[in-house]
């Protein structure tokens, strides 16, 4: 992705009773407590963990980057950075769009990588423990080697960490029949800022033993504490998917498709929408033959058994057709279904091939689908801006992605527009500005707007419970008292 002038910058505060030096003093303790753990200091290296994926944001150059092995060193990490008032930045695999994992010059990055490894498969109770830092796919396929299923499916699978989905609560392409990260989760181990460590939930289905402890970390953005297990639920494996394409002459048509399909009450497992300018750039990377003159496509997906497949599959058709659809496909088998559906995966690449790509996540009620996409459309168009909208529109996620020329000197300014009038639409159609990317720094600005002072006020108040220094991840999510941006 290439990188044009900063937007918006994670904050600088001095940590309370913080003082100078104090981050050289932390590495020379980190050293002589934990010889064994590996300790990123030289530049070169500390500047691979700067960014995550939105380089327009502006960012920060970690003091060091620590790659612990087990809960014992993030603990005694966390000790040590609470001890010496360093701020702390987690970071899975850096994929995020929001800036969660952005460096914080003179932070910490803890960085889960080497956190890779899973730890049990319990299929009397199907659920599998594991490491942070394991790849989302290569979770999923070790567990499907014992006939298992681990549906949260983000686009970016083959890149991101399951710690990183856990700190988004990653969506992804099947989110419209199984839910997000946080649906699969049923326990934690966390680090707490000052290194004491806790379990949340278990192996329990049901448990209303206190607060939900594990679902309030999951989404939490790494501001909360540091996961470093997590116990995961699975699924027996779902028969393959019947896959489906349809094409429509309007935006607005594809988003009554999708209101029609929840209202007829059937449940695909992918419901993904693209738009023209989505379509051909898509077909142009992999040569697929799609319908390029269409307005609008919808990628429509079954996994129940074959019967029960195709009467689903016959019922999205007929909901389409009554819509307008001008054509309607379906896969030959499942291998091209998997072909279709891996290049839906690819449609942000396939934009980036055009030029350089900005991407939004909002979110709305499923019935507002056609409304939001009609704003969509008014909005790039009054500025004068390429886009190519896509997303999970089955749970209402729309990603309009902003397409500018590679160093195009008005692509911030007008970024900063359009997101403010996508944001301030979604809110009014009742719907959010981040589905499953995250306020990270990227959206500090709209949380209030969207939850209003008042929660936005017990949010930080759980905050300063959990870390009263404001030492993990300070400046995402939200800033705090004396923060400022740079
Ligand atoms: C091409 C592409 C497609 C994408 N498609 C989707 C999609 O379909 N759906 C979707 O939801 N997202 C998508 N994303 C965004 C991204 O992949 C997800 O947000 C993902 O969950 C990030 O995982 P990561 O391992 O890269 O985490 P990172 O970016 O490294 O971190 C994400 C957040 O989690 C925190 N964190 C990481 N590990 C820990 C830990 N152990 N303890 C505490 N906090 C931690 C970080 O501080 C940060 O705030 C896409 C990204 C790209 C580039």
């Amino acid at each position: 992705m290439s990188s044009t002038a900063p937007l918006a910058s994670p904050p600088t505060r001095p940590i309370p009773g913080a003082a100078p030096g104090t981050g050289r003093r932390l590495l020379d303790a980190i050293r002589a407590t934990l010889p064994g753990l590996r300790l990123l200091t030289d530049e070169t290296d500390r500047e691979s963990y700067r960014k995550d994926e939105t380089p327009y944001l502006a960012t920060g150059l970690p003091l060091g980057v620590v790659l612990p092995e087990t809960t014992a060193e993030v603990s005694a990490v966390m000790r040590l950075a609470h001890e010496h008032r360093v701020a702390v930045v987690p970071r899975g695999a850096g994929t995020g769009l929001s800036g969660g994992a952005a460096g914080i010059e003179g932070a910490l990055t803890i960085a889960f990588t080497r956190m890779n490894r899973i730890l049990e498969i319990d299929r009397e109770n199907m659920v599998v423990v594991t490491q942070p830092g394991i790849i989302n796919a290569d979770l999923k396929r070790h567990v499907a080697q014992h006939g298992l299923f681990y549906p949260p499916d983000p686009a970016s699978y083959e890149m991101c960490s399951i710690g990183g989905n856990l700190g988004t609560n990653a969506g992804g392409l099947c989110c419209v029949k199984y839910g997000q990260t946080r649906d699969w989760v049923l326990g934690l181990e966390v680090v707490l800022a000052d290194g004491t460590v806790i379990r949340t939930g278990g192996r329990n289905i049901k448990d209303v033993a206190g607060f939900a402890l594990t679902h309030l970390f999951v989404g939490s953005q790494g501001t909360l504490g540091l996961w470093t297990e997590a116990t995961l639920r699975l699924r027996p494996t779902p028969p393959p998917r019947a896959t489906l394409l349809a094409f429509f002459p309007t935006l607005e048509a594809s988003g009554k498709a999708v209101a029609g399909m929840t209202a007829a009450g059937i449940q695909p497992v992918t419901l993904e929408l693209l738009d023209q300018f989505t379509i051909r750039a898509v077909d142009d990377m992999h040569g697929l033959g799609l319908d390029r003159d269409a307005a609008a496509m919808l990628l429509i997906e079954s996994d129940l058994p074959a019967a029960a497949a195709d009467a689903e599959l016959d019922e999205a058709v007929r909901v389409c057709e009554s819509v307008g659809a001008t054509l309607v496909v379906r896969a030959a088998d499942a291998t091209e279904g998997d072909w279709l559906r891996q290049a839906r995966r690819l449609a942000y690449q396939a934009l980036e091939r055009i030029g350089t790509v900005k991407m939004e996540d909002i979110g709305v009620p499923r019935s507002r689908v056609p409304e939001m996409l009609v704003r969509i459309e008014e909005v790039v168009k009054r500025y004068g801006v390429r886009c190519g909208t896509f997303g999970h529109a089955g749970d209402g996620n729309l990603h309009p992605n902003l397409v500018f020329e590679r160093d195009d000197p008005r692509a911030d300014e007008i970024t900063e527009g359009v997101k403010d009038e996508l944001y301030r639409a979604a809110i009014e159609l009742g719907g959010t500005v981040t589905a499953e990317h995250g306020i990270g720094s990227s959206r500090r600005e709209y949380l209030e707007l969207q939850r209003g002072a008042d929660a936005v006020g017990v949010m930080r108040s759980i905050k300063a419970a959990l870390d009263p220094l404001g030492i993990l991840n300070p400046g995402k999510m939200f800033l705090l008292e004396g923060e400022r941006s740079v």
